[in-house]
């Protein structure tokens, strides 16, 4: 089922949580709100949960207007970063009481208890009561819950907050892979872009309420289109650089190489930007530029600042001319202090903008 957001504003007294989002989700679609804390994911989840009323706009489900509707007349299913288990019930009976609610048979209930349980890696756990559980385990219990009937549109608000590294890892791949088998609509709110970038069809990259840029993981990491986006997604961060348009439609930027090399495609937009009086700058992905010899053709002149290695690959920290930037290197064998030439895929350098023209 999709699910639409026309215009939706919330206000919380003069704070503006959201601010006046359009989105349409798709049938299908596993949908990522990905943004820094108080940007506004949980606010737009829990309006679309039916927690919470909008301000102004509207929210549609599968073409039907919900806005004002209760949460239960929305055939969607939750799980929220505070778990919601029934302390007194065992994990069996926690995961089982939606179905129970729905009338479904016994045997019937045990058998798709007993199938989520067993995806979710929670088995072993369905005698014990939430309280005897790690919270990583109750996150389980709770994400199992909320699946286990099916539901047409899962919410999920950080599910997987609690849970160590690796555990976290496979638990993104188990319900990424169960979601899309079931081709349930899924909005999944995070902070962290490894997750998003993993596990979304699309991602919203959101600050201050706004949904900065919408597209796809590939196309929010190669071309970002806002200074913001390049900033929050990759890591290192890309690098930016203070750019210009001149009258007779020349870009000047520091370094001037980078600009020089601009694709034509990126200099017709850096010139849009310019036109709309937009503040410039000109990106690249610290792992799209490379370190060879001083004074090589294309290369800017930098001096290594810092050096970091990482075991396959090495941040390198350059100064050029008072610009400071990170390299990413597969392979280098330079040093604090050493004479550099930096050079930059001239199909990876990109126009962006301050804040979305
Ligand atoms: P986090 O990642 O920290 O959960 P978030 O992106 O989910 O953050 P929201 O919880 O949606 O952000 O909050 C957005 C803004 O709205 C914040 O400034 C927050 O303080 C404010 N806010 C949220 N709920 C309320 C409320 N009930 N009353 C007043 N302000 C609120």
């Amino acid at each position: 089922m999709s699910v639409d957001l026309n215009s939706v504003f919330k206000r919380f007294g003069n704070v503006t949580a959201v601010n006046g989002v359009s989105v349409k989700i798709e049938d299908g679609e596993f949908f990522c709100m990905l943004g820094p804390s108080g940007c506004g994911k949980t606010t737009t989840l829990r309006m679309v949960a039916g927690l919470e009323l909008p301000s102004e706009g509207q929210i549609l489900i599968h073409g039907r207007d919900v806005t004002y509707e209760e949460p239960r007349h929305r055939d969607i299913a939750m799980a929220f970063q505070d778990y919601g288990l029934y302390p007194h019930m065992s994990v069996f009976h926690n995961i089982e009481f939606p179905l129970k609610v729905r009338g479904l048979e016994a045997h019937e209930r045990r058998k798709k208890v007993h199938d989520t349980a067993e995806r979710l890696g929670i088995a072993e756990l369905l005698e014990r009561k939430p309280g005897q559980l790690s919270g990583g385990q109750r996150q389980r219990v709770s994400l199992a819950r909320a699946l286990v009937r099916n539901p047409r549109v899962f919410l999920m608000d950080e599910p997987l907050s609690n849970l160590d590294a690796k555990l976290r890892a496979s638990m993104r791949t188990e319900i990424k892979k169960l979601v899309s088998t079931l081709g349930i609509t899924t909005i999944y709110v995070t902070h962290d872009q490894v997750e998003a970038m993993a596990m979304a069809d699309r991602i919203a990259v959101m600050s201050r309420g706004d949904m900065v840029q919408v597209a796809s993981p590939f196309e929010i990491y190669d071309r970002p289109r806002t200074h913001f986006v390049a900033d929050f997604i990759g890591s290192p961060a890309m690098n930016m650089f203070a750019a210009s348009v001149e009258r007779n439609g020349g870009v000047r930027c520091s370094p001037q190489a980078f600009a020089d090399a601009l694709p034509a495609e990126e200099r017709e937009r850096a010139r849009r930007i310019a036109d709309s009086e937009g503040r410039l700058f000109i990106g690249v992905r610290p792992e799209k530029m490379s370190i060879g010899a001083a004074g090589g053709p294309h290369a800017v002149d930098a001096q290594v600042e810092f050096v970091e290695p990482l075991g396959q690959t090495t941040n390198v920290y350059v100064d050029a001319g008072g610009q400071r930037f990170v390299v990413v290197a597969d392979k280098v064998s330079v040093k604090i202090g050493d004479a550099v030439g930096v050079s930059a895929a001239p199909d990876q350098l990109r126009a962006v903008a301050l804040n979305n023209q």
